[in-house]
């Protein structure tokens, strides 16, 4: 990812990636926060992704053990193929970082 303010690219971990739910991240060499901007088609994306990334656990839950955990193995799924693919999508500059406020 590359900073705003001061153009200096840095590596997105997974350490930083969970740390930052929010999108906010501060940079390492200036220390200032920028965020990523949040897109619709993105998140449409993200989440057409994710909820595919879930059915493989559903179904592996609905044959055994069955009741309502094909749910549960949907959510838990979907959650972890979405963050894997928001990361990746991420890594490879689909999404930029900008500054908080735009207003100088
Ligand atoms: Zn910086």
């Amino acid at each position: 990812m590359r900073c705003p303010f001061c153009e200096c690219s840095f590596p997105l971990t997974w350490a930083r990636y969970l740390g930052a739910p929010a999108g906010r991240h501060a940079c390492p060499a200036c220390g200032r926060r920028s965020r990523l901007r949040p897109g619709l088609s993105y998140w449409a994306l993200l989440v057409l992704a994710a909820s595919l990334g879930g059915i493989p656990p559903a179904l592996a839950l609905g044959w055994w053990p069955g009741g309502y955990w094909p749910v549960a193995g949907w959510a838990i799924g979907g959650l972890i193929s979405g963050a894997a693919i928001d990361k990746t999508l991420l890594d490879a500059g689909w999404r930029k970082l900008e500054r908080p406020e735009q207003a100088a």
